[in-house]
């Protein structure tokens, strides 16, 4: 086990460590941070909840300089609450020693944004498109640039931002330590490490089981009418701590809030349609425990840390068995005990094998599990024109 102690970190560093309670370094930290000091350019595939948020503070805010009061190291993520909460890490850890962090992001505005930079900033934190709106402004001095972070970049390819962080790693002509971050890799990562970094070191360190121990996954058989019923009749037996339920679109979020809100106190909502101010207000409260229950798209899924987390509810199964895995993954964070319960119809039954078989587990039913060859396919159904009916399933809605 690799004590922070034993490593060459800055007495500010260590006691800000100390504070926040972080003694021994996770696998991904003991692994990437002597890389990281070392100024190398890195790859790593790590998953979230793995600590790779301090795996890149504790460095740089040791490697900053607080008496030169420009952007000294950059950190890329993909998305608003993200951003909060990666500069929120990078205070904790850097602050006691004067590191200055901030992070800009589409949805606030932009000249109190600038106001802040000018008054000096060493960590920056930004997501892709605000970042390329101060660029193309000249709101924003790059040159001094030491280490760009590419966090969850497989996320921002995802999200259709290639372009964009292919634009602003270009924007950096000087010499500086490239980091990518990311859970998967697709092969627009490997085109930018070919095109933009200096022979990375390339580190694998996924677990080899797509979802930890510690979390329990239950499933609930149910009829499509009674999936609100059966859903607050569970949260009212097990009494989570608190609990994040996941929906596949902003409309069904509203409406499955408003009716738990009905019946049970604490429960409050999330979605990528609200207002930037609302959606920091909602995830603040929810870090804060002033929010027991929230029910959000998976604007949520993705990296974002909520330590107190004991349950999380899928209220409709999605056909991609990784969304799964990335909802689940919000509760049984570094190494704490966690429960997923989804609520499965009929039509589910096929999506339920996909996960099943990324989980390698066989599925544990809460109460009664379907019949034997319930929701298996038959052949397709003619219609009174003779044609089958169209396989394609709802269109994806926006988180
Ligand atoms: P992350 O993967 O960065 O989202 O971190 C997941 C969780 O692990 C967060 O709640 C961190 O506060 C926590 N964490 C990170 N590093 C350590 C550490 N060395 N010791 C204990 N907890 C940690």
């Amino acid at each position: 086990m690799t004590k922070f102690s034993d490593l060459p970190l800055g007495p500010e560093i260590l006691k800000a460590l100390d504070k926040i309670g972080y003694q021994t370094a996770t696998e991904v930290q003991a692994v990437t941070m002597p890389y990281i000091l070392e100024g190398k350019d890195l790859i790593a595939l790590a998953q979230t909840g793995s600590g790779k948020t301090a795996a890149c503070s504790i460095p740089i805010c040791h490697k900053v300089d607080v008496s030169r009061p420009v952007i000294q190291a950059l950190v890329i993520v993909p998305t608003r609450e993200l951003a909060m909460q990666y500069a929120t890490e990078v205070h904790r850890v850097g602050g006691m020693k004067g590191v200055k962090t901030f992070a800009i992001m589409g949805g606030e505005d932009a000249s109190i944004q600038r106001a802040k930079l000018k008054s000096g900033v060493h960590v920056l934190v930004a997501t892709p498109g605000r970042l390329i709106d101060f660029i193309y402004n000249r709101d924003i001095e790059l040159d001094q640039v030491e280490t760009v972070i590419l966090d969850e970049a497989d996320e921002m390819l995802s999200m259709g931002f290639y372009e964009d962080l292919d634009f602003i790693i270009q924007c950096l002509i000087h010499e500086h330590q490239t980091l990518l971050f990311s859970a998967t890799m697709p092969k627009e990562i490997s085109k930018i490490a070919k095109q933009h970094m200096k022979d990375p070191e390339e580190l694998v360190l996924q677990r080899k089981e797509p979802s930890p121990d510690q979390i329990d996954h239950r499933f609930l058989y149910c009829t499509h009418q009674q999936r609100t019923i059966d859903l607050a009749d569970k949260i009212r037996e097990l009494q989570p701590k608190q609990a994040i339920i996941f929906c596949h679109s902003r409309i069904q979020v509203e409406k499955v809030a408003k009716d738990l809100k009905s019946e049970i106190k604490g429960v409050d909502y999330l979605h990528a349609g609200m207002s930037q101010q609302v959606r920091t207000v909602v995830t603040n409260k929810f870090r804060q425990g002033k929010i027991r229950l929230l029910v959000a798209t998976d604007v949520v899924s993705r990296g974002l840390d909520f330590s107190d987390v004991t349950h999380v509810f899928i209220y409709q199964l999605s056909d991609d068995p990784y969304i799964y895995i990335h909802r689940a993954g919000r509760t049984g964070r570094y190494d704490k005990k966690g429960i997923v319960i989804t609520l499965v119809t009929k039509r589910e039954l096929h999506s339920l094998t996909k996960v099943l078989q990324l989980l390698k587990q066989e599925a544990k039913w809460i109460g009664e599990p379907p019949k034997e060859g319930e929701g298996e396919r038959g052949p397709p159904k003619r219609t009174a024109r003779g044609r089958a009916p169209s396989r394609k399933g709802p269109p994806r809605n926006k988180s």
